[in-house]
């Protein structure tokens, strides 16, 4: 058996989605793009399959991957969802034009469910043309591996295919598919679907599964269906608290967008925030601000609340008023959860040890002079670390970001005292802040960059930035130039819903 063949078949293959009745999913093959090739490929989520740096050297792995072949063992299938958008029902979603290839054993345990995003009409396609673009397959294959970096919970990304097929969105665009992973891409709309239909069986049989596939613990649990719910809420809320605390806007958070696992999933006009300003709407399409940056917390009580009513004939099938009392119990976990996570990582953030009642007024009193003054989000807080806790003059790189000087140094007497009490080294302190406020995001104008290269062909900028991101708590020589604020035309970029 030579090398190439050996990748392939060192995948062992689970299918337990595929396993579900009719009413899961629809079972179907990728359609191939013409002239697909292999732009890049994410070493670390190479590594989680156990494959090495040249198993995509593998032609028979590169086909099946791509597309352009099945494998008999491994059971194509696009899941069934619905889900709330922009607030609205919307009874019939589903992989419109992702499918899920197969689902394989981790290198380290575990199983991961390879999903290829672009890959050509489902029964679930309505209007759609099954296909993705080059720019917003980068902008998830980039996204997902840097909030991998970053420590918080989202699907992965194995890598992209670049095309010479052409597909038409405002504009003709290069069409491209992702290589996506995750345990599962279970979403709350997955629960949403059986429950509108009044399909109860169905809706236990996939909270059965989604137990026993990626909660085994809670099986033993009494009541298990409750367990559950309070898993994803809690999940739910440590992960927007990530995101907030991160500076990272979703955009589309709609709950067919929301994972069961608590993960970040379905990249679309997310963006980080350059200049802190709290109701950044990225999502140039959210004309109501919807999904604006500091409504994301309570979007996810609100997309919770639509899981917890789909779940609702599980919590108690007999007495409505009691399983109503389970799931707003479940819910009351929500925002003290994330309260606790945002005020633990702002506090880690600002580089402070103990907890003191008055540390979330001195971080809420920074944003808001980094409010007034537009200051940028991830520089401040990395350069933050620099700041000495002896009184002396504020340093004038810091100073001079903030419109309101005299507020800032007025703040700073507070931060340094405050500093002071928890006594610890600076120098101590400022490696402790550099692992948790990133030197490097993947601003919008970055990403920019690597997609006009890679809509020539070229993916050198795309590599380079892959590669940047894996790290984005140490401080790259020579790569300085990507922490840079936005120019004028990386500001004024604009993304949409289309994709
Ligand atoms: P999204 O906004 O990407 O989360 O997608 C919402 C729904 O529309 C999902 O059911 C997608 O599968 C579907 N969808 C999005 N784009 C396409 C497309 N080009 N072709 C088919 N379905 C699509
Ligand atoms: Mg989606």
């Amino acid at each position: 058996m030579d090398a190439a063949v050996r990748q392939l078949s060192r995948l062992r293959f689970r299918n337990t989605f595929a396993a579900l009745p009719e009413g899961f999913h629809a079972r179907v093959t990728p359609t191939p793009l013409r002239g697909t090739h292999l732009a890049s490929v994410s070493p670390a989520a190479a590594g989680l399959l156990g494959l090495g740096d040249q198993a995509l050297a593998d032609p028979e792995l590169l086909d099946w991957l791509s597309g352009r072949r099945p494998h008999a063992d491994a059971a194509s299938l696009a899941m069934c969802y619905a889900g709330h958008q922009f607030g609205h029902y919307v009874p019939q979603l589903g992989d419109g034009r992702a499918i899920v290839l197969g689902e394989v054993d981790g290198a380290d345990g575990g199983h991961w469910e390879l999903q290829l995003k672009g890959a050509g009409l489902t029964p679930f396609s309505r209007d759609g043309d099954g296909r993705a673009v080059l720019r917003s397959s980068i902008r998830e294959y980039l996204c997902s591996e840097a909030m991998h970096a970053l420590g918080i919970p989202t699907t992965r990304a194995l890598c992209l295919f670049g095309s010479d097929e052409t597909v038409y969105r405002e504009r003709v665009e290069r069409g491209a598919l992702l290589l996506r992973m995750a345990p599962s891409h279970v979403r709350f709309g997955s629960f949403e679907v059986f429950f509108y239909r009044q399909q109860f069986q169905q809706l236990r049989e996939l909270a059965d599964y989604v137990i026993d596939h990626d909660f085994p613990a809670l099986r033993d649990d009494p009541r298990p269906y409750l367990a559950l719910l309070r898993e994803v809420v809690q999940r739910t809320a440590a992960l927007i608290a990530q995101w907030q605390l991160v500076g990272f806007a979703h955009g589309v958070m709609n709950t067919d967008n929301m994972s069961i696992l608590g993960l970040t999933l379905d990249y679309g006009p997310f963006g980080f925030l350059d200049a802190y300003e709290p109701g950044f709407v990225c999502n140039h399409s959210d004309h109501h601000g919807r999904y604006a940056f500091d409504r994301q917390p309570s979007i996810g009580l609100w997309n919770l609340t639509c899981l917890a009513q789909a779940m609702l004939p599980l919590l108690d099938a007999d007495d409505g008023d009691a399983a109503v009392e389970q799931a707003t119990d479940a819910l009351a976990a929500y925002e003290p959860t994330l309260v606790a996570a945002y005020a633990a990582g702002l506090r880690a953030k600002l580089g402070l040890r103990d907890a003191h009642v008055d540390d979330q007024a001195l971080g809420a009193d920074l944003l808001a002079l980094m409010a007034a003054g537009r200051v940028d989000y991830t520089n401040l807080f990395r350069d933050l670390a620099a700041v000495a806790s002896a009184a002396a003059a504020p340093p004038a790189a810091l100073r001079d970001r903030f419109v309101d000087r005299a507020g800032f140094d007025a703040w700073l007497v507070r931060y340094r005292e405050r500093l002071r009490r928890d006594g610890v080294a600076d120098a101590e302190r400022a490696a402790a802040m550099r692992r948790v406020n990133p030197r490097y995001v993947l601003r919008n104008y970055l990403a920019q960059q690597a997609i006009a290269q890679a809509e020539q062909g070229d993916y050198a900028e795309l590599d380079r930035l892959l590669a940047l991101l894996a790290r984005p708590y140490d401080e790259q020589p020579g790569m300085q130039a990507y922490a840079a604020e936005p120019p004028d035309w990386g500001r004024a970029l604009e993304i949409s819903c289309s994709s």
